[in-house]
């Protein structure tokens, strides 16, 4: 008898993103709030601030390697 096996999931959500700054170029890996978005980012590197890309919501769907997790969740528009 086979072993029952949870079912995995096939969305998961990543939580972290890589964020580039476009100024230095600095890849910085952040961890991003789940529920809302991030307007504002300060990058580490160069202490600029760094705002989304018009038409992006955050600026993780802008500079990041991955965007927010309400995208991820809803496929977009999040807010
Ligand atoms: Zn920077």
């Amino acid at each position: 008898m086979p072993e029952a096996s949870n079912t995995e999931r096939t969305s998961i959500i990543k939580r972290t993103s890589t964020v580039t700054c476009p100024e230095c170029e600095e890849a910085t890996e952040v961890e991003m709030p789940v529920e809302s978005c991030q307007f504002f980012w300060e990058c580490p590197a160069c202490e600029t601030v760094l705002r989304p890309e018009e038409g992006d919501c955050c600026v993780f769907c802008s500079f990041g390697t991955v965007p927010c997790p309400p995208v991820q969740q809803q496929g977009g528009g999040c807010c």
